[in-house]
């Protein structure tokens, strides 16, 4: 059994799992969890999001 790629690096931040974090000589603004990867620094394809929806729905069965 083979699947296609479930995760990709993260688009929003790069593969750094943090966004922001940008500072200048006034101002330093903290670096934040990605919101999109919540610092995974993967995220999930269609392919990915569409297996999560299956595990959501499938999963608890036992
Ligand atoms: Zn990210």
């Amino acid at each position: 059994m083979t699947l296609p790629p479930l995760d990709e690096e993260c688009p929003e931040c790069g593969g750094e799992g943090k966004v922001g974090g940008v500072k200048t000589a006034t101002f330093m603004q903290t670096a934040v969890q990605c919101p999109r990867c919540h610092g995974l620094k993967r995220a999930p394809t269609e392919d990915g999001k569409a297996l999560l929806a299956f595990l959501r729905l499938h999963g608890s069965v036992r």
